[in-house]
């Protein structure tokens, strides 16, 4: 059967990723017919749009994609592209596992934690009200009017919306993901104690949607920062996490960082009929077009992505090959070997062709 699958090449070094990962998952011998489509610096010099509509419709047509990272600029002007298509597709779920592989370089091993984030609402939402406008300044005096609190003149002011809705469709996300994939526990992660109404909803839906699963799946309760903690001290104690979207972004780069770095972390985001399948990293703009970074992590993200079109037994093999180049330690990129300069190192796309030559 051939699949019909978006891929957005994004910008920065995604381009480079997205051509590496590509290469590999064809390799596996499934089918794809590739809808490539641009989003982000690409689509503004093209289209004078940031995210051209037929981006979105072809997601939606296709309900699978492949996606590179796409730059975000700082402070001023557009917002984030890929909050954007997250949240045009309702993309509620963010997965995000976070898997040791031997001869990754990290302090622990046999991490093997999920991280799953709600992705449509929390301070992400951008309802945000900028410094010294008229309209922050009556909302200002508003918050002030009801809450009794005073809240300096010259703030800035985020909303965090989060809702029983959401808060039970990402919970029950949570529980079936570790019903269907074996998985022990599910432990829920807010700030409960502090923030009473939102991630106090969160905290209460997620107690209720545990009930039904009782006797399947142990389920938990951790406060945030205790949880960052925990999870350097004792990551082995986890297994499926679930948080709201501010610290489900903070943890799930925590926990890149216990299995080896950004490199190696593969994500995919998930609404109820579709699904984009990036890398947690970002478009690092400073090694663009050099043929120098890792693609690891977006040839994991395709793993996933083959796993989700049931692929299995590509998934299975592709993941194997990437498993052998990693412990083998000699055809991998620069940040793979224990000393950088290593002149030993292999390009982006020669690491791929590495994994390529081992799928068997
Ligand atoms: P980043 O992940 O792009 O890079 C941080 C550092 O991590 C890099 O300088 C590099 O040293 C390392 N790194 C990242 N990917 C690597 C790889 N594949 N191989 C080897 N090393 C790698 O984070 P940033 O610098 O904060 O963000 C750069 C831009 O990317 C920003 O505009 C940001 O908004 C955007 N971004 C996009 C996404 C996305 O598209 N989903 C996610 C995160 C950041």
């Amino acid at each position: 059967m051939e699949h019909k699958i978006t891929l957005i090449p994004g910008d920065g070094i995604g381009p480079e990723v997205i051509r590496a990962a590509r290469r590999c998952v064809e390799a596996t011998g499934v089918k794809v017919m590739w809808d490539v489509v641009v989003a982000g610096q690409d689509a503004i010099d093209k289209y004078g749009d940031i995210l051209p509509k037929n981006v979105l419709e072809s997601i939606k047509k296709n309900k699978v994609a492949l996606k590179g990272p796409i730059i975000t600029p700082i402070g001023e002007g557009f917002r984030s592209v890929n909050v954007a298509i997250r949240q045009a597709l309702d993309l509620y779920a963010c997965v995000r596992p976070a898997k040791s592989y031997p001869g990754v370089k990290s302090p622990y091993k046999d991490i093997d934690l999920v991280i799953i984030r709600e992705n449509s609402e929390d301070l992400y939402a951008g309802i945000e009200f900028q410094e010294g406008k008229t309209e922050t300044k009556e909302l200002i005096s508003k918050i002030e009017e009801f809450a009794h609190k005073k809240i300096r003149q010259d703030s800035g002011i985020s909303i965090k919306p989060i809702s029983k809705y959401a808060s039970e469709r990402i919970v029950k996300f949570a529980f079936e993901y570790a019903v269907k994939y074996n998985r022990k526990k599910v432990t829920v992660v807010h700030k409960a104690n502090i923030m009473k109404f939102t991630d106090g909803i969160f905290l209460k839906t997620a107690r209720e949607v545990a009930k039904d699963y009782i006797h399947k799946i142990i389920f938990e309760e951790v406060i945030v920062d205790n949880m960052a903690m925990q999870l350097v001290q004792k990551p082995k104690n986890y297994d499926v996490l679930v948080l709201p979207n501010l610290y489900g972004d903070i943890i799930s780069d925590l926990c890149a960082g216990l299995v080896g770095g950004l490199g190696v972390a593969p994500g995919a985001n998930i609404g109820d009929d579709m699904a984009v399948f990036e890398a947690v990293h970002g478009a690092a703009p400073k090694y663009k077009g050099r043929n120098l970074v890792n693609p690891t992590a977006m040839i994991l993200s395709g793993v996933l992505m083959l796993k989700y079109i049931n692929e299995d037994n590509a998934a299975d093999k592709l993941e194997t090959a990437v498993k052998r180049i990693l412990a083998e330690g000699k055809s991998v990129t620069y940040d793979l070997k224990p000393n950088r300069d290593d002149p030993t190192s292999l390009g982006t796309q020669e690491m791929a062709d590495a994994i390529i030559k081992n799928l068997k």
